[in-house]
């Protein structure tokens, strides 16, 4: 999508920190990250939000979530990490491009 910032990264227009890349998805650290380990998992076709997820996306997200715990790995993150998917204004979705958090480490802050 020509105005997405996300698509503008996968398309390297936009200079990201990248941490891994494959054919579906593209990784890269939060710009303001929120933990000491904060990645961004984005599928590098356009898909705005989760709710506008089909069974045809099936495989892409399945892919992006078993991604997860290598990546975690790969960061250090022996003891765990926090995923996340805002979706919507309401959840609080700011960048209208599909995207998984991936928080970890000691300034993980604890629900409350
Ligand atoms: P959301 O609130 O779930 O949509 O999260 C969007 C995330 O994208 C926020 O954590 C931002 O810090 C992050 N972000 C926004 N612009 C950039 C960028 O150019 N590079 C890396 N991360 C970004």
């Amino acid at each position: 999508m020509s105005n997405c910032l996300f698509c503008k990264i996968v398309s390297g227009e936009i200079p990201s920190d990248k941490v891994f890349e494959d054919e579906w998805i593209y990784v890269f650290k939060d710009i303001a990250p929120k933990a000491d380990v904060h990645l961004l998992i984005i599928p590098k076709q356009h898909i705005a939000r989760l709710d506008q997820t089909t069974e045809a996306d099936a495989a892409l997200l399945s892919h992006m979530l078993l991604a997860l715990p290598a990546l975690a790995k790969q960061q250090g993150l022996e003891t765990g990490f926090r995923t996340i998917i805002n979706t919507g204004p309401g959840g609080g979705q700011e960048v209208d491009h599909l995207h998984i958090h991936l928080l970890g480490g000691k300034k993980l802050p604890g629900f409350n």
